[in-house]
């Protein structure tokens, strides 16, 4: 039996913890995610530091925990439209997208997705692979439903084909799915909306968008990931090569103070530049990295140790930004020119790619997801805490919670620890309410 209810937004490691810490406590958790999928910027990274863990392998266990939670009802592919009422009874409605597959009849085989003709880029896979216009995000997803992509599906923009009903075993597709709206009570909410990687094409110098080899970390984390489009072999754009030298820019549009940049710094940067450059090395001892920094930031327990590891294992820390990267245009290799700020000299390096570790910011809907919540964002979209440091996963409303990358730049145990805060604010609430009647 559930005692009260709680609406989590947003699907990634924070939601998850909120969602699992009030079920756990016999609250009835709603747990809105926008994509078809929970699981968030975790289930794309490879590994994570500092303890190197398999990202998806310690992740994918609490999204199916959350999916058979008997007090947590998943609502993907949703987003939030309205949010009325005060702390302890709030009134929300949720518009759930179609995704013209039956969640009661959809069993997840995959035949669909087989025989689907269409092929895109597919957002999971950074644009790297692709997916097909009915899909499943990725092969952890959770819940294991497919979904057709309207833009894209053959049927939709074009009056033909339907071979997905046509095969499916199940008869699980449904073309005539409208959008539904649902209302829920809940006595507490909480915003865990995380991060989106700023274009790394802010900073032009760096080719990114020109030039093949240079690519975001993000995409490093999906070429490195064995389900990645490449089975988890380092293969460079432009012509499928290993590479053996390797570079990453670090502060890409991030502790800027130019108009289009980001003055904050994104917190996490430093630490997983290293944790790929470590990765790169056990899949090829020989491969030479070089991390360009202005600052290093390993503040966190065992941060620094495990940058002492890398160097130790050959990674070169160099400190410069970099003025500028030049393409051969035979070879497709890349010449990054920096000034060494410990010996003051102009050097060139040559590599096979360069990696962009661009500015993380909160995602761009928060701001109208705030007007909704009645909450207030500061000037780069992050939600704001009720006090920076005594009520720091309090939003500006009562009874509405921030926690995670939407609340600030922070790691993976950083935002479940704030997860965790949230969930029991939320519950103290909620008890209140129960108590009072
Ligand atoms: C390249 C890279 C490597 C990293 N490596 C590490 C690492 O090794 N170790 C580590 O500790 N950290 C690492 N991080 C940081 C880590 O990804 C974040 O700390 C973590 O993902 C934050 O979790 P979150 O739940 O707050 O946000 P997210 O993971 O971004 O999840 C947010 C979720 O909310 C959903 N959402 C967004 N808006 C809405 C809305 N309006 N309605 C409903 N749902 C919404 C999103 O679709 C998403 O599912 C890395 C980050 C990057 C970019």
């Amino acid at each position: 039996m559930s005692v009260g209810s709680a609406l989590v937004i947003g699907g990634g490691i924070a939601g998850i913890q909120a969602a699992l810490d009030l079920a756990d406590r016999g609250i009835k958790v709603y747990l809105v995610e926008k994509s078809p999928s929970i699981g968030g910027r975790m289930a794309q990274l490879d590994k994570t530091f500092p303890t190197m863990d398999c990202s998806i392998c310690i992740l994918a266990p609490k999204m199916n925990e959350c999916a058979r939670h008997p007090n947590i009802e998943l609502l993907t592919w949703s987003e939030v439209l309205s949010v009325e009422g005060e702390a302890g009874n709030f009134t929300v409605r949720i518009l759930k997208k179609p995704r013209y597959v039956r969640e009661d009849l959809c069993t997840g085989c995959g035949i669909c997705t087989e025989k689907c003709p269409k092929k895109v880029p597919s957002e999971f896979e950074m644009g790297l692979g692709m997916r097909k216009a009915i899909y499943m995000p990725f092969p952890q997803a959770v819940p294991r439903v497919s979904v057709i992509d309207e833009e894209n599906c053959l049927y939709f923009q074009k009056g033909v084909c339907r071979v997905c009903e046509k095969f499916c075993p199940a008869g699980a597709i449904d073309f005539e799915q409208k959008p539904q709206e649902i209302e829920l009570k809940v006595g507490a909410i909480i915003v865990a909306t995380g991060l989106v990687q700023a274009d790394p094409s802010i900073e032009s110098e760096y080719g990114y968008g020109r030039y093949k080899n240079v690519i975001a970390s993000l995409e490093l984390e999906r070429l490195l990931s064995a389900s990645g489009p490449t089975g988890g072999e380092l293969k460079r754009p432009s012509d499928g090569k290993h590479p053996k030298r390797i570079g990453f820019i670090q502060c890409v549009a991030s502790r800027s103070l130019k108009e289009n940049g980001y003055p904050y710094c994104s917190s996490v940067c430093c630490m997983y530049a290293t944790k790929e450059a470590m990765i790169i090395m056990e899949h090829d001892p020989e491969a030479e990295i070089y991390i360009f920094y202005i600052d290093l930031r390993a503040f966190g327990k065992g941060f620094q140790e495990f940058v002492n590891r890398a160097k130790e294992r050959g990674v070169h820390y160099i400190r410069a930004k970099p003025s500028k990267v030049i393409e051969d245009p035979e070879t497709k290799d890349l010449i990054i020119r920096y000034e060494d700020i410990n010996d003051k000299k102009v050097k060139e390096v040559r590599l096979d790619l360069v990696v962009l570790c661009a500015a993380l910011v909160p995602t761009p809907e928060n701001k109208k997801l705030a007007e909704i919540l009645g909450i207030e964002v500061d000037e780069y979209g992050f939600f704001k805490p009720l006090h920076p440091l005594y009520a720091p996963v309090d939003s500006t409303r009562p009874g509405i919670f921030i926690c995670g990358y939407c609340q600030g730049p922070k790691d993976i145990p950083e935002s479940v620890a704030q997860a965790s805060g949230a969930a029991a604010r939320a519950a103290e609430i909620i008890a209140k309410k129960v108590v009072a009647g």
